[in-house]
C-alpha cells in the first residue's frame, strides 16, 4: 500500500487530468465527483480520503465493503461491483448509492428491503453502453423498460446512469463512443420521463479524458490513486 504522501502526489495528478479535460472540453470541474476506489485496497486508502476531504468512495464487493465500513463509519460507500439479487438485503441502506442495479428481480429486491426499512434507495442502472460481451448490465434497447419498472417503485430512487467502457486502451475511440451512447440514452430518457437523472457514472483512471467530454458527472478512479490493484477484478 502507499504511502499518504504518493496518495496526495497521485491526488495532485489526477486532479489536474481533470482540470486538463474540463479545460479542454468546455466544462466546470465543479460538475465532476471524483470517486476514489478502494477496492482490494486496505483500510488505509478509506483513511487517506476520509483525510483528505473525500467523504465517499467505490468498491466492488459487498462483503470487502461491508468490513471496511465498521472501520469507518463517516463515509459513504458506493457499490460499484456486480450485486446477485440474492444479496439485496444485504446493501440497502449501507450503501449510499447502489450504481449497477441492471435487472427487474434486483429492483423488485431492493424495493422491498428499502421498504421494510422505511428507507429511500438511491441507486444508478448500470447499461451496457458499449456492447461489450464481457460486460455486465442493462443492454441499451431494453433499459426504458426496466426505467419504467424502476420508476413505479416508490422506495428507490434513481439518480442516473452508471457504464464501464470495454477495455481498449489502444483505441480510445471505443470508450469515448460508449459514453457517448450513455449521454445520448440519457437524454432520450430525460425526454421521455420527465425526470432529470444528472448522473453519468462513466470513466475511470484509463479513460477519464473521454468520460468527461461526453459528460460524466462521476470518475471512478482506483489505479491513479493508489497504485496498480495486485487482483485484477
Ligand atoms: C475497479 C473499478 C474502477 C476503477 O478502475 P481503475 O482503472 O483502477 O481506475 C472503476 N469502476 C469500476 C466499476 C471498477 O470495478
Amino acid at each position: 500500500m502507499i504511502t499518504e504522501e504518493e496518495f496526495l502526489r497521485n491526488l495532485s495528478k489526477v486532479k489536474e487530468e481533470i482540470q486538463n479535460s474540463c479545460d479542454q472540453h468546455g466544462r466546470s470541474p465543479s460538475g465532476i465527483t471524483l470517486l476514489p476506489v478502494t477496492k482490494n485496497w486496505p483500510i488505509d486508502a478509506v483513511h487517506y480520503c476520509k483525510k483528505n476531504g473525500i467523504g465517499r468512495v467505490g468498491e466492488n464487493r459487498v462483503q470487502e465493503a461491508i468490513s471496511k465500513m465498521e472501520l469507518e463509519q463517516d463515509v459513504r460507500f458506493e457499490l460499484i461491483g456486480h450485486l446477485q439479487s440474492n444479496k439485496a438485503n444485504q446493501v440497502v441502506g449501507r450503501f449510499s448509492s447502489i450504481q449497477t442495479v441492471d435487472s427487474i428481480k434486483l429492483l423488485n429486491r431492493l424495493n422491498n428491503m428499502a421498504e421494510v426499512s422505511g428507507i429511500m434507495q438511491s441507486i444508478l442502472i448500470q447499461v451496457n453502453a458499449g456492447k461489450d460481451p464481457a460486460k455486465y448490465g442493462v443492454s441499451m434497447d431494453d433499459t426504458e423498460s426496466i426505467l419504467t419498472h424502476a420508476l413505479s417503485l416508490s422506495s428507490l430512487k434513481v439518480g442516473g446512469f452508471m457504464t464501464i467502457a470495454p477495455y481498449d486502451p489502444e483505441n480510445k475511440s471505443v470508450a469515448r463512443t460508449c459514453f457517448a451512447n450513455l449521454r445520448c440514452l440519457r437524454d432520450r430518457m430525460v425526454e421521455r420521463f420527465g425526470f432529470t437523472f444528472s448522473e453519468l457514472s462513466m470513466g475511470m483512471s484509463g479513460d477519464l479524458d473521454e468520460a468527461i467530454a461526453e459528460g460524466s458527472t462521476m470518475i471512478r478512479v482506483g489505479s491513479a490513486l493508489f497504485g496498480q490493484r495486485k487482483q485484477v477484478l
